[in-house]
């Protein structure tokens, strides 16, 4: 362990025992993340890419087994939440509250006995910038209360209850990537993961061996009002499979791309959608090959590819997210492409290390000629998944 997350993990402890006048049995962390390719795929059956941030969601945890969970944020202006385990249902909570609240309700309608718990976290993924910032919160949670009750679930099984407690309890219907991500990735690798049977193979990932660099770039632009554009991508999406005749779209193989327009005739809309799933699990699957046959800097031009498509066919771009990948792409990064869902959050940027400068500084004076907010940079390193510091 760093000596900085020792650092974060002595002061989370430290709180947890000022608020609850007890130390904590332990302190854990997950990741947000980074989405590299696959992106609008994993409603589809499809594939992503995911690799976790440094950032993390960092929780001090304590057992209870009196039927008590004590819910606490550092980075929330709010008392101690006092909760009865037995009375938690989903719907009834609109704080921040609901995604560790969740967990519980998700652990305990799957049959653990998960008895109460004290809970105080602190974390440094920015939220509402498409970095995962619930998912981190969720997966810290699960992983605590794994530990502490002996549950011996796995990474991808407490990723499921997570994405269970988001979907029904906090009533967000996202994926599966996000808590995968934050729960099962490596450092210094991305994870391809296959979100129909969340099989995951470990990809080497490690640009700063080769001398190059992944920005990630918060447009601070907040996709909070997108929910309901994201649920109209996903009921086209099903339409179009239903209309071509598969499950998901993740059965329809690229070589049939052309096949497959022909047939949703008039469906202009639908046909814009069924593009670009098709032409992104294809996009995942170059990468990979790129990135497994030693080439990272061969990625860059699928990653723009990847950004035309949302923007043009997909729609879920904005006028911030383009600006920093044209601009980037302007000042000779090798790609760029929006991450996360759309609609603001942030974009992703592959350059070579010696044009991190020039790039970061053309964002930000074209940011400003455009009169938008002030975006904020930072390196993106491959990191570690979900983990107990102490
Ligand atoms: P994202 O996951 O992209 O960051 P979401 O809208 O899915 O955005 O999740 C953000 C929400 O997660 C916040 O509105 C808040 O309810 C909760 N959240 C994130 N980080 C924290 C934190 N440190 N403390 C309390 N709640 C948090
Ligand atoms: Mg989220």
């Amino acid at each position: 362990m760093s000596e900085s997350s020792e650092a974060v993990a002595r002061s989370v402890a430290e709180r947890f025992e000022r608020l609850y006048g007890a130390a904590p049995d332990g302190v854990w962390a997950a990741p947000g993340r980074v989405n590299l390719i696959g992106e609008h795929t994993d409603y589809n059956d499809g594939f992503v890419m995911p690799f976790a941030l440094p950032h993390t969601a960092v929780a001090a945890v304590a057992r209870r087994d009196d039927g008590v969970l004590r819910l606490h944020s550092a980075d929330v202006d709010d008392p101690v939440a006092e909760l009865a385990v037995d009375a938690l249902a989903p719907g009834s909570d609109r704080r921040w509250t609901a995604y560790p609240a969740g967990v519980v309700w998700a652990l305990r309608e799957a049959g653990h006995a998960v008895t109460g718990a004290d809970v105080h976290l602190a974390s440094t993924v920015p939220a509402g910038a498409g970095l995962s910032s619930s998912a981190a919160l969720e997966v810290v949670v699960a992983l605590a209360l794994n530990d502490l009750f002996g549950l011996g679930l796995r990474g991808w099984q407490l990723a499921r209850l997570c994405q269970r407690a988001e979907n029904v309890y906090v009533g967000a219907p996202v994926g599966i990537m996000d808590q995968t991500a934050s729960a099962c990735c490596e450092e210094g690798h991305a994870l391809f993961l296959d979100t129909r049977d969340l099989s995951q193979r470990q990809i080497p990932f490690d640009l700063a061996a080769e001398g190059m660099r992944l920005l990630v770039v918060d447009t601070r632009v907040e996709h909070s009002h997108s929910e309901g554009e994201y649920g109209k991508r996903r009921a086209g999406c099903e339409k179009g499979a239903a209309l071509l005749g598969v499950d998901a779209l993740r059965d329809v193989p690229y070589a049939e791309l052309e096949a497959a327009l022909a047939r949703l005739g008039d469906e202009e809309e639908v046909r814009r959608l069924v593009r670009h799933v098709i032409t992104e699990d294809e996009r995942v699957e170059r990468v990979v090959a790129f990135l497994q046959a030693g080439d990272a800097r061969a990625i860059g031009p699928v990653l723009a590819e990847g950004h035309a498509s949302l923007r043009d066919d997909f729609r879920v771009s904005c006028p911030e997210l383009d600006l920093v990948v044209d601009t980037a792409l302007g000042a000779g990064a090798l790609g760029a492409r929006m991450t996360g869902g759309g609609f603001g959050g942030s974009a992703v940027v592959l350059a070579e290390e010696a044009d991190v400068p020039v790039i970061t500084k053309a964002v930000e004076e074209a940011f400003a000629a455009a009169g938008f907010r002030a975006p904020r940079t930072f390196e993106a390193v491959p990191s570690a998944g979900a983990r107990r510091l102490r």
